[in-house]
């Protein structure tokens, strides 16, 4: 900010307005593009297809003159890992019941009478997919994880998280006031050292300076599409003693076989992690967020968490698409006991959890066979896909099993074309393009989400129009090239 290109619109002498912050960054001719690319207007359900407003190129510096037409594209850009976001499918006949038994809204906080009897069915539900004794639901996965961690954690405690953790949990650990150490990204050696580090201090180990020790780390990474090297993490925490709290927003539902995470990927007890915590806006198709553990913890926490008396709760609707798409990957079956009995008896792993029979899924959803073809569909279009490009010399990111496949462009300049390019072919592709300051500023990239509705001729095209486009842009590497 500088008063001789802003003195102008000053609206006092010596204060800037409020938008001068942003002015000095995104100048015109950089927001419009960011609008094009990162920020295109949709319509319609993000599914396996999705449609792109149109807008007048010729009109950069108003980001909202609409054409009125729509290019529909393969869409291999949402978050719609398992095909939840779909209309069709058997949730949409449920929500819609919902909708017309409970409206739109909970009108109210968890504690100030938002605590309806469907949020109590979904989180003894959720309880009962990822195996923990409760779980607590919340409007928004951002706001769990930046509510919760200062409910957790204080000042005198410290929380060791990986440099890549999502900003939601480094706004909430931020806001706890406790103290922070951040290791390499999924590196045990480097975890083990910080570990040993603030762990014994050079002190016998049981002298422990801190109140509490908690290690924040995610299942599945969003930018790398790295998997967590659980089994690893596991290992010292038998050997050093801390509290562990896994965010599985992008690996709950994608991963596993039973889709219930990267703690069901290698087969670790989930009760032997203090708290999972994860999202429905990716394979539920829904929105908002959980957090699970001990019953007495999540107790604490509903009084604790700020969510609890200070949002509203989740709407029931948006919990009945969550029990819906939740209750056709376990293969639940509807039952006629009330939410409230189930509610009490909390029922863990070993108990098969019912749903209320208003939730009349159709049979294909009801009895798991359904859901576990989409498990099985997303396991293979993710290893097709990074194989795929791997093998026409591309270079990607992360884990062959993981349904985020970064490709890397480096060059930032490279990402709107890229974006173009992908939505101006014969068979229009939405992607999405990622840069700083979701990564670092020389690895710009594009982050394909597959999903259970793609079919293999999707991925096939996805291919084709990365081998024609990559030879353009120059993105292809000879083996040992990199
Ligand atoms: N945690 C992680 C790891 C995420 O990637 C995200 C968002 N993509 C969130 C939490 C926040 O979730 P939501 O978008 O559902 O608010």
């Amino acid at each position: 900010f500088h008063p001789k290109f802003y003195g102008h619109l000053l609206p006092f002498d010596g204060y800037a307005p409020l938008n001068s912050d942003f002015d000095s960054f995104y100048t015109r001719r950089f927001k419009t593009r960011i609008d094009d690319c990162f920020a295109a207007p949709v319509t319609g359900v993000p599914g396996r297809t999705i449609a792109l407003l149109d807008r007048d190129s010729d009109d950069y510096n108003n980001s909202f003159f609409l054409t009125g037409t729509t290019t529909r594209g393969l869409n291999i850009s949402s978050y719609n890992y398992l095909g939840f976001a779909s209309a069709q499918g058997g949730c949409a006949d449920a929500v819609e019941e919902s909708l017309r038994r409970y409206g739109a809204s909970s009108c109210g906080a968890l504690l100030e009478g938002g605590s309806s009897e469907v949020q109590m069915t979904a989180e003894a539900l959720v309880a009962s997919f990822v195996g923990q004794e409760d779980a607590l639901i919340s409007s928004m996965g951002f706001a769990t994880n930046s509510t919760i961690i200062p409910a957790l954690v204080s000042k005198g405690c410290l929380v060791i998280s990986d440099e890549l953790n999502h900003a939601s949990i480094r706004f909430g650990v931020r806001l706890s006031g406790t103290n922070i150490r951040m290791f390499k990204h999924n590196n045990m050696k480097s975890l083990e050292s910080l570990l040993r580090e603030v762990i014994s201090q050079g002190q016998p180990k049981t002298h422990r300076p801190w109140k509490k020790i908690l290690l924040i780390v995610e299942g599945l990474y969003s930018m790398e599409g790295t998997l967590l090297n659980l089994p690893g993490i596991m290992e010292l925490k038998k050997k050093y003693k801390f509290s562990l709290f896994i965010d599985e927003a992008h690996s709950i539902g994608a991963l596993g076989p039973n889709g219930r995470g990267v703690v069901d990927y290698f087969g670790v007890n989930p009760r032997e992690i203090d708290i999972l915590m994860g999202t429905f806006t990716k394979s539920f198709g829904a929105a908002g967020g959980y957090i699970a553990g001990s019953k007495t913890l999540i107790d604490r926490l509903r009084l604790r968490g700020h969510g609890g008396a200070y949002a509203e709760s989740m709407t029931p609707p948006v919990l009945t698409q969550i029990m819906a798409s939740m209750a056709s990957i376990m293969g639940v079956s509807p039952s006629t006991s009330s939410a409230l009995e189930l509610a009490q008896h909390h029922p863990g792993p070993a108990h098969p959890c019912q749903l209320p029979a208003w939730i009349d899924l159709p049979p294909s959803l009801r009895d798991g066979s359904e859901g576990r073809m989409r498990l099985r569909r997303i396991a293979f279009n993710a290893r097709y896909l990074s194989r795929g490009l791997a093998k026409l010399g591309f270079i990607t990111y992360g884990h062959t099993d993981s349904p985020i496949v970064p490709l890397l462009l480096y060059n930032t300049g490279k990402m709107c074309v890229f974006h173009r390019m992908m939505r101006a072919r014969k068979t229009p592709i939405v992607v999405v393009v990622v840069a700083y300051p979701a990564t670092p500023l020389v690895t710009s990239r594009v982050r394909f989400c597959v999903s259970a509705s793609h079919t293999k001729d999707d991925i096939d095209t996805v291919l084709r129009a990365c081998n024609e486009i990559g030879d353009v842009l120059d993105l292809k590497h000879l083996p040992g090239e990199r």
